[in-house]
């Protein structure tokens, strides 16, 4: 047999972390192991040797036998030793397969040569691991081989076998001959055959069967690899081989395009390239006797037909042509290709872009030049006006001057290659989005150039981060549409379908993917809300915090239903999680910012009578003197003393003098009703009133309004010099402030303002403009 390497690192696929048993493991550490080897099979062993393996089977098996769990031991279950690889059967794959099918299990130990488990090889990691070209390879005559033989006597016409070929849809006979052992297969005819006959004869078909077969008969045996039947078929240049079994009886039949169906076209371009391109030559050189022939009978048209049929299934077009792109023949599926029919399409060159048709043109002539075959895709545009990459592979008849090939759709892999550069463009923008999300403390900001980013890079309709409320209802925090018309923003939503459940699915992590509303299996409720947003399609992440689901990263598809990617997910998945840590970092900070902000505030308030305190009434006359200077505008400064205040403490006692002292703080923010107006605490039992923008004249109008108050509230003082209540005395100053004055001479001329008040009597006011 023909040493195979199949290129394949079979060691690789071994799984070395294993959980091992004891061959006196219970019931239990098995179901564990085979659990823990995700079900595949569970080695026993002994001092560091192999025992036997352990498969579901085998368990099921004990159990059905009538086992109890009790008297289970893994040696009383387990296959015999024999029911592994050794690790030189590695390298040879054919093998590897050939165990697995011998012992039927799904799973094999790989045991090395002092009888130690190296690990687990299970038959789904080989399967994955083969690549569609090696099929031919692994797969066997017995997959892929036609069992019914369709026969014919020796004796018989060729007009009777041309009529047989028709009515069976076959394009060989085989003649058989019967012998003691049984039917063994004598000769062969094929359409060729037929045709090569056909043309000695000078078009007439005359002749038997049996003068024109071809003998001996070349065979296979059901348990031989596709691949060696493929040497066959390149060696003795032929296309179909008959399956015969140890006996040499006729068992079935396998041509070309058994070969061919047995591995995915598509993907072995290879093996396509190799098979179709002797498929080809030998279908043109029939055609082109064909075209020389002047009278062609009706089998013969029939024949014509069934070589359609037998090309029609392969994913390529078959062509024909000169130099100058003129086809002299293509086969029928240039319709599938291009969307034209071959009499429609004398001329390739109509629907290739100039660029790409300078391009082949150039690749072809060079291979030419080389004398080898050429290989070359360019795009078409179809007749539905969409383009198509075509691979053109073919090579020089120099005799003719014609150019043999095959067309092949490669669209699809094209665009598996557009996705890959894709794929790479929205992983540099999607570590963009991320980094960015690391470096701001914005909230806002964050998440808004978040979705913006997103939205653009999947082009969907809607992106937006919906916040969930207290209520269980949620809010449209931030969005980034494709339309105006899809704006929600701010829009809270009841979801009356958000369960529990629902939360509960997204907290561990899980997604949602919708591709058509109309068609998913969706609760009502859910699909009339999502229809009343005019989604179509959507995917959602959760947004985590910890151990609470925060909000939701949605992207919405409104225009049209849309399939989404893996990655398109994939990619919502990986912002969503920085995002969270984000979102968490941001509303820390913000936090932070309320806490330093209260602090601040409490800085300036005065704790006993909440309003400003001296600080803040030093911070702020500054601040309006300077407004007030570049504005040339009064400011005025108003200050207050009670009047026999310590007398009123001796009296009525500290507590209660506190609470005068809020009184009258009240009483003063009451009376203050200008904007800019602001009172504050100056110390003791003495209060400021700031009054920008405000003449003397109006800085008395207030003072007579709060000593009015103050004599309405009528606060009994029994020990005061002034009278029977509390009253106070007001030293008031204004000025246009202006250089080379300070706010501190303000404050003096109104401190001494004051001073005059309570050396004239107390309970009035002073007033000093300068
Ligand atoms: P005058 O009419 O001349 O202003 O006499 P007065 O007693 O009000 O002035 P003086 O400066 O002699 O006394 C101020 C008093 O104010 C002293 C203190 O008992 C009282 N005082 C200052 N701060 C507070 C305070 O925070 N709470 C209380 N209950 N009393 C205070
Ligand atoms: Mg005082
Ligand atoms: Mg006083």
């Amino acid at each position: 047999m023909e040493q195979l390497s199949l290129g394949l690192n079979l060691q690789a696929l071994v799984q070395a972390q294993l959980v091992v048993i004891a061959p006196t493991g219970s019931f239990n550490e098995i179901l564990r192991g085979l659990q823990n080897n995700q079900g595949f099979g569970l080695v026993v062993e002994e001092q560091g040797q192999f025992q036997g393996l352990i498969t579901q089977r085998e368990v099921i098996r004990a159990l059905g036998q009538g086992m109890s769990p009790e008297e289970i031991t893994a040696s009383k279950i387990m296959l015999p030793p024999d029911y592994c690889l050794r690790l030189n059967d590695l390298d040879d794959p054919l093998a590897v397969l050939e165990r697995f099918r011998y012992f039927g299990v799904d799973a094999l130990a790989v045991v090395n040569n002092s009888g130690g488990v190296e690990g687990l090889l299970t038959r789904q990691a080989f399967r994955e691991s083969l690549r569609p070209v090696d099929l031919l390879r692994i797969k066997r005559v017995a997959e892929v081989m036609v069992p019914d033989v369709v026969t014919i006597a020796a004796e018989a016409s060729l007009q009777e076998a041309a009529a047989l070929m028709t009515e069976r849809r076959v394009t060989s006979l085989v003649v058989p001959e019967a012998t003691s052992s049984g039917l063994l297969p004598r000769g062969i005819i094929t359409e060729k055959d037929i045709f090569e006959a056909l043309h000695s004869q000078g078009g007439v078909l005359s002749g038997t069967v049996g003068s024109t077969m071809s003998q001996p008969v070349l065979t296979v045996t059901p348990d031989q690899t596709l691949w060696q039947v493929n040497h066959l078929f390149k060696e003795h240049g032929v296309r179909r081989v008959v399956v015969v079994d140890a006996k040499g009886q006729m068992v079935g039949i396998v041509t070309q395009s058994n070969l061919l169906a047995a591995i995915d076209i598509t993907e072995a371009q290879g093996v396509i390239q190799v098979l179709t391109r002797e498929l080809n030559q030998a279908t043109a050189e029939l055609r082109w006797q064909l075209s020389r022939q002047q009278a062609i009978t009706v089998a013969i048209t029939e024949s014509e037909q069934r070589y359609n049929t037998l090309i029609s299934h392969l994913p390529v077009a078959i062509y024909r042509r000169d130099r100058l792109w003129q086809f002299h023949y293509v086969s029928d599926q240039i319709y599938d290709l291009t969307g034209y029919f071959p009499q429609e399409l004398s001329d390739l060159r109509r629907i290739i872009p100039p660029a790409d048709l300078a391009r082949a043109e150039r690749e072809i002539e060079q291979a030419i030049q080389q004398q080898r075959a050429y290989s070359t895709t360019y795009r078409i545009q179809h007749r539905d006006g969409c383009f198509r990459w075509l691979s053109d592979r073919g090579q020089l008849n120099p005799e003719t001057n014609t150019l043999y090939g095959v067309l092949l759709d490669v669209s699809e892999q094209k665009r598996t290659e557009e996705r890959l550069k894709t794929a790479l463009e929205r992983e540099i923008i999607v570590s963009t989005i991320i980094q960015d999300i690391r470096q701001s403390l914005q909230l806002e900001e964050i998440l808004q150039r978040a979705v913006t980013s997103i939205q653009q890079l999947l082009l969907s309709d809607r992106v937006l981060i919906y916040r969930f409320l207290e209520d269980g209802s949620g809010i449209v925090a931030v969005e980034a549409t494709s339309s105006p018309a899809y704006a929600i923003r701010g829009q809270i939503i009841h979801d009356p379908c958000f369960s529990r459940e629902t939360a509960q699915r997204f907290l561990e992590g899980r997604t949602l993917t919708i591709s058509d509303v109309n068609q998913a299996q969706l609760q009502d409720c859910y699909r009339e809300l999502l229809v009343g947003l005019q989604v179509q399609a959507n995917l959602v992440v959760p947004l985590l915090h910890g151990q609470t689901l925060w909000g939701l990263l949605i992207a919405h598809q409104c225009s049209r239903p849309r399939l989404w990617q893996r990655e398109e997910l994939f990619l919502l998945q990986r912002i969503a999680e920085p995002l969270a840590v984000a979102l968490q970092q941001a509303e820390m900070y913000q936090a932070l910012e309320q806490a330093n902000a209260n602090l601040q505030q409490m800085a300036y308030l005065d704790s006993l009578t909440d309003i400003g305190n001296r600080r803040y009434f030093d911070e702020l006359l500054a601040k309006e003197w300077r407004r007030c200077q570049r504005e040339h505008c009064p400011l005025s400064l108003v200050l207050l003393d009670i009047d026999c205040f310590k007398a009123y403490n001796d009296h009525y006692g500290h507590l209660q003098g506190d609470e005068v002292l809020r009184q009258v703080a009240q009483i003063l923010e009451c009376c203050l009703q200008r904007a800019g107006d602001v009172a504050a605490r100056f110390g003791g039992e003495e209060f400021a009133l700031i009054l920008p923008n405000t003449t003397q004249g109006g800085a008395i109008h207030v003072v007579e309004k709060v000593r009015a108050a103050l004599a309405a509230a009528n606060i009994p003082h029994a020990k005061s010099l002034v009278g029977s209540t509390l009253t106070a005395s007001f030293g008031i100053a204004t000025t246009v402030p202006a250089a080379p004055h300070l706010p501190a001479d303000l404050l003096r001329w109104a401190d001494q303002c004051l001073y005059k008040a309570k050396s004239l009597g107390r309970d009035r006011w002073i007033a000093k403009e300068l």
